[in-house]
C-alpha cells in the first residue's frame, strides 16, 4: 500500500513538473551528489583528457548522460554551494561572497531562512548524509547537521589540509581557528584521521551506502579535491608520472584520488543493488584555477573567478539507470537544477520560496523538448561581474565596464566580440538582467580579507 501510495506520488510529481506523465513509474530513486573542487573542465577522461585516466567518471559518463553545456550558478566554492543546496539563486539571499572561517559569526553562513534540500528530502523520508566540504558557515548553527544531514563526515571550511588531520589533538582550541586544520567532524564531534582526505571521503561515502542499502537514501558527497593545497600520496603520482610539471602533475594525482574515491562509492551501490535505481549527479562547483593548480579548462576562456566560460561551464553529469538512456544532452543545465529534480522525484512537500532550477529528468530522458531554461544569469561581487546566457548567446561583463557579447554556437572560446555589431540583442539581455537584478539583495557577507593571494587560494 504505501509502496504504491509512493510510486503514484512520484509519477504526479513528474507529471506536473513535465506537463505529462513520464513513462516510468518506478520506486523513487536513491540521490548521489558528487561535487568536486575547482576541476577543470578538460581535466577528466569524459572531457577528453589523455593526461588525467579517471576510469570510475568515464564509466560513469557511459552509462549516464554527459551535459555538454553544464553550469555552476557561481564561479567559485561557497556560493555555487549554496545555490546548490537551496535551488536558488544565492543572490536572492545575500550569500555571494565565502564566509571567513569565524566560529562565532551568526552572519556568514547559508541563511537559516532557507530551506536545504536535506531538509526537503528528509521530509520525504530520505536518509540523507553528507562526506566532504561543507563551506557554508562556520558558527554551530549552520552545521550540516543543523541543515538536515543525518549524518556528517568532513571539513567544514573552505578547504584543507590533506595530510595534517588531528592538530585539535594537541591544540583544540588553536585548531578551531585555522581554516584549514580544522579538525574534521563526524557529525558534530571532532574526530581523528588517519587517511589521505581524498581516501577517507571514499571510505566514508561508500559505508554510507552500504550502511543504508535497505533505505532510500541522499548523499551529498563534496570532495575538495582537486583543490588547493596541492597535496597527494606517491601511488596517485605514479599514475600521471608523464606529466612533467610538478603543479600539474600534482593536481592529475589528485584528480586520480578523487575517481577512486568516487569508484569505491559507486561500488557499494552496485554491492547494494541499487545501481539502477541511484540518480548520480557529478559537477565541479567552479572552474579551474589555471595559475594555483595548472588546471586546464579549454577550449572555454578564463577560469575559477570569473563569468567567462571557464569559470562557470564545468564536466557534468546525470546517470539514472532506470530511467535515462546514455548520450549527451546539449542544452544548458544548472547546478540549480538539482533541487528541482531530487524534490520533484523524492515528492518533497515544495520549499516556501521559488526555486529557480527545474526538474530536468524530463528534458533528458527526450520526453520534453527545448530548453530548461530561457536565461541563466551570474553575478558577482554584488553587481562587479556579471554574465546572461540566452539561447546560444552569451553577455558577459568581466568587469566594470562594457559588456561583451559572444555566440557560443560558433565561438565556444569567447574569442570574437560582437557586441558591436549586435545593439539590439546587448540591449535585450541587459535588460533581462537588469530584472534578474533587481530581484537581488546586496552581499550579507565579504569574502576574507587576508590579503588577495591568499585570498584567491581559498576560495
Ligand atoms: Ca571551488
Amino acid at each position: 500500500m504505501i509502496r504504491g501510495h509512493l510510486i503514484r506520488a512520484v509519477g504526479a510529481a513528474i507529471g506536473i513538473a513535465s506537463g505529462s506523465a513520464l513513462a516510468w513509474a518506478g520506486e523513487r530513486p536513491n540521490i548521489l551528489v558528487i561535487l568536486a573542487d575547482d576541476l577543470g573542465y578538460a581535466d577528466v577522461g569524459f572531457q577528453g583528457s589523455k593526461e588525467i585516466p579517471t576510469p570510475r567518471l568515464d564509466r560513469l559518463s557511459k552509462a549516464g548522460i554527459r551535459c555538454t553545456d553544464g553550469y555552476v550558478s557561481h564561479p567559485f566554492c561557497s556560493p555555487t554551494r549554496a545555490g546548490l543546496m537551496t535551488g536558488r539563486y544565492q543572490q536572492r539571499f545575500g550569500h555571494e561572497n565565502n564566509p571567513a572561517w569565524l566560529p562565532q559569526d551568526t552572519v556568514a553562513g547559508l541563511p537559516l531562512g532557507e530551506t536545504a534540500l536535506p531538509q526537503a528530502l528528509k521530509k520525504a523520508g530520505y536518509a540523507t548524509g553528507m562526506v566532504g566540504k561543507w563551506h557554508l558557515g562556520a558558527h554551530p548553527q549552520f552545521h550540516p547537521c543543523a541543515r538536515g544531514f543525518d549524518e556528517y563526515f568532513g571539513l567544514r571550511g573552505g578547504g584543507h589540509d590533506y595530510f595534517d588531520l588531528n592538530m585539535f589533538k594537541t591544540d583544540p582550541v588553536g585548531a578551531e581557528k585555522i581554516e584549514y586544520k580544522i579538525p574534521l567532524h563526524r557529525n558534530r564531534e571532532p574526530v581523528e584521521e588517519a587517511e589521505y582526505l581524498t581516501d577517507a571521503f571514499g571510505r566514508e561515502a561508500a559505508a554510507f551506502v552500504s550502511r543504508h542499502s535497505g533505505d532510500t537514501w541522499f548523499l551529498y558527497l563534496a570532495f575538495n579535491a582537486p583543490h588547493s593545497p596541492l597535496q597527494v600520496p606517491p601511488k596517485y603520482l605514479e599514475r600521471v608520472k608523464g606529466i612533467a610539471s610538478e603543479k600539474r602533475r600534482t593536481y592529475a594525482a589528485m584528480i586520480c584520488a578523487m575517481d577512486d574515491a568516487i569508484g569505491r562509492t559507486l561500488d557499494a551501490v552496485s554491492e547494494s543493488g541499487k545501481e539502477k535505481d541511484t540518480l548520480v549527479f557529478f559537477f565541479s562547483d567552479n572552474g579551474g584555477p589555471v595559475a594555483v593548480t595548472e588546471a586546464d579548462n579549454s577550449p572555454l576562456k578564463g577560469g575559477k573567478g570569473q563569468v567567462y566560460e571557464g569559470g562557470i561551464r564545468v564536466p557534468f553529469l546525470v546517470s539514472w539507470p532506470a530511467v535515462l538512456k546514455p548520450g549527451e544532452y546539449s542544452q544548458p543545465v544548472s547546478s540549480l537544477d538539482v533541487f528541482a529534480t531530487c524534490a520533484a522525484l523524492a515528492g518533497a512537500p515544495a520549499p516556501d520560496k521559488p526555486l529557480d532550477g527545474a526538474n530536468i529528468i524530463p528534458f533528458l530522458s527526450g520526453e520534453r523538448s527545448g530548453p530548461p531554461h530561457g536565461r541563466l544569469f551570474w553575478r558577482t561581487g554584488g553587481g562587479a561581474t556579471y554574465a546572461v546566457r540566452e539561447g546560444n548567446w552569451k553577455l558577459a561583463c568581466p568587469k566594470d565596464g562594457q559588456p561583451e557579447l559572444y555566440d557560443l554556437g560558433t565561438d565556444i572560446g569567447e574569442q570574437k566580440n560582437v557586441a558591436q555589431s549586435q545593439p539590439e540583442k546587448v540591449a535585450a539581455m541587459l535588460k533581462a538582467y537588469a530584472a534578474w537584478n533587481s530581484e537581488l539583495i546586496q552581499p550579507l557577507f565579504q569574502s576574507p580579507k587576508a590579503g588577495k593571494k591568499q585570498g584567491k587560494k581559498r576560495r
